[in-house]
């Protein structure tokens, strides 16, 4: 029997289209098709951790935060837009990281920076002559 592949109904013997949709019928219907995707939810918008007084300091928490593996995005703000205020081109920084990292990144950024992070503590060659 026929059958069209779109509407996936029966046709008696002798139709070729289909009369809802025009489409050809075929003999056997083809599998059932995936379910639709569920338009996929958009991911949870980043959530601000830290608020770095600069993009250097942004950068030094976001490097923090990246060697405990967390990715981190910064997000520049410039106060004059804020505030109305005009600072030099000085800016707040947003440090953001994915909601689910967020209780992570503030533990990591609680604790002080490690000597080790530094590594020309351990060197000192600068100091040398
Ligand atoms: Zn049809």
């Amino acid at each position: 029997m026929p059958y069209c592949p779109r509407c996936r109904v029966e046709y008696r013997r002798g139709f070729t289209l289909c009369a809802d949709c025009g489409a050809p019928l075929v003999d056997v219907l083809p599998p059932e098709p995936p379910a639709p995707e569920l338009p996929k939810e958009p991911p949870p918008p980043p959530v601000v951790v830290y608020v770095a007084n600069s993009p250097l300091e942004g950068e030094v928490i976001k490097g923090r935060l990246e060697s405990e593996g967390i990715p981190a995005i910064l997000q520049y703000e410039s106060i004059s837009v804020v505030y109305g205020i005009t600072v030099d081109g000085i800016g707040a920084t947003k440090v953001l990281v994915p909601p689910s990292l967020a209780e992570r990144a503030r533990e990591a950024l609680a604790q002080p920076a490690t000597p080790q992070d530094w590594d020309y503590e351990d060197e000192g060659d600068e100091a040398g002559d």
